[in-house]
């Protein structure tokens, strides 16, 4: 492997979050062991089934949808049930077309390469993948000037599983050439509460169901969020001498750690606060929000609104954002029991 691969492939070949190696993994391995997104997984159990009969690798194919929703997770059962090795990279590591024709020109045979947030590829790096991903074929320029010749190299068989949380962000181009595109929505409490449950069994904790549906219906529709929630919510169980979670248990560490009945955490609710109290509600653009939170403006794009909008909180329309009467609401009710500072 070129030493520069060292960079741009991930050295955590199933998880891109440094931070999930140290800890005990509770990313699902099967398309069983992975509960919601039934549509979607469907789907992506035939299309598996169809290429493992046909004998030929899976099409190319980009997952889209809010981050912490499983398109990582999705990838790796993708691998594994294609009995494929997975290399997994990421846009904003790929700055330079050669390193890009790098990691293609050293895939192995039957490797499913996965290219995290492939929305910010710089453009002139995307169009190596234009003959990669279609004829499986790279195309290398040699020389300057009159001189200039254009070399095609074969590439082994792969499949190119690109996810981004802006699917409106790709080049049509580019986005024409994955056979396969599947969107990941928030996922239901019900699915959310199996998710725990199952968490907890790796974790070894003992969960009721009170316990798992009060961190389902609090963790934005995020699986992400929920195993993190859990864990806090362990160590609250844990310093308290408890040996299981309940409802009760859940709801007061979730009140301590500031997540509110909606699941919004402190961050969400300044959103708010923000429109309401210096905005007189908006609409307003998201830039005087950003610069008021001390945040990018594409965080709060990717990360925060998004769901602040799936829950009606915000409503977007062409003159910026705009607080809806049930976020006004929320807001309010939320300061009533927890206090203006909560
Ligand atoms: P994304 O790539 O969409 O940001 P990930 O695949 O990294 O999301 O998932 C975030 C975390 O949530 C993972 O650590 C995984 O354990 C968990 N997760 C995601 N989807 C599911 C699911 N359907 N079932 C169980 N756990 C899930």
């Amino acid at each position: 492997m070129d030493p520069q691969d060292n960079v741009i492939f991930s050295e955590i070949a199933r998880s891109p979050d440094p931070m999930e190696s140290e800890r005990t993994d509770l990313r699902p391995q099967t398309f069983d062991e992975y509960p919601g997104q039934e549509r979607v997984v469907e789907n992506l159990k035939i299309y598996t089934q169809a290429a493992r009969l046909r004998g030929k690798m899976l099409d190319h194919v980009l997952l889209h949808g809010p981050p912490g929703l499983g398109k990582t997770t999705l990838a790796g059962i993708i691998a594994q049930t294609m009995n494929c090795q997975l290399k997994m990279t990421s846009g904003p590591v790929i700055e330079r077309p050669a390193d890009l024709m790098g990691v293609l020109a050293n895939l192995e045979s039957n490797t499913v390469l996965f290219i995290d947030e492939i929305h910010r590829l710089p453009s002139h790096v995307e169009e190596v993948l234009y003959s990669a991903m279609e004829d499986q074929r790279l195309d290398v320029m040699i020389g300057q000037g009159p001189t200039a010749r254009s070399v095609s190299f074969d590439l082994k068989p792969f499949t190119l599983i690109g996810a981004t949380t802006r699917a409106g962000s790709l080049s049509a181009p580019l986005r024409d050439r994955f056979g396969i595109v599947e969107h990941l929505d928030y996922y239901s409490p019900q699915s959310l509460a199996k998710i725990i449950e199952r968490s907890s069994k790796i974790l070894n904790i003992s969960m009721d169901t009170g316990g798992a549906m009060t961190i389902a219906g609090r963790c934005r529709g995020t699986p992400r969020i929920a195993n993190m929630l859990l864990r806090r919510v362990l160590d609250f169980a844990l310093v308290n001498g408890k040996n299981g979670i309940d409802e009760e248990g859940a709801q007061s560490a979730l009140v301590r750690l500031g997540v509110d009945t909606r699941g919004l955490a402190r961050m969400d609710r300044e959103f708010l606060r923000i429109m309401r109290d210096r905005h007189d509600g908006g609409p307003v653009g998201l830039e005087a929000i950003a610069a008021a939170l001390h945040e990018e403006r594409t965080t709060l794009e990717d990360v925060y609104e998004p769901y602040l909008v799936s829950v009606g909180f915000i409503h977007r329309t062409p003159r910026g954002r705009q607080l809806s009467p049930s976020g006004t609401a929320h807001l309010a009710e939320t300061e009533r029991m927890f206090g203006p500072q909560f």
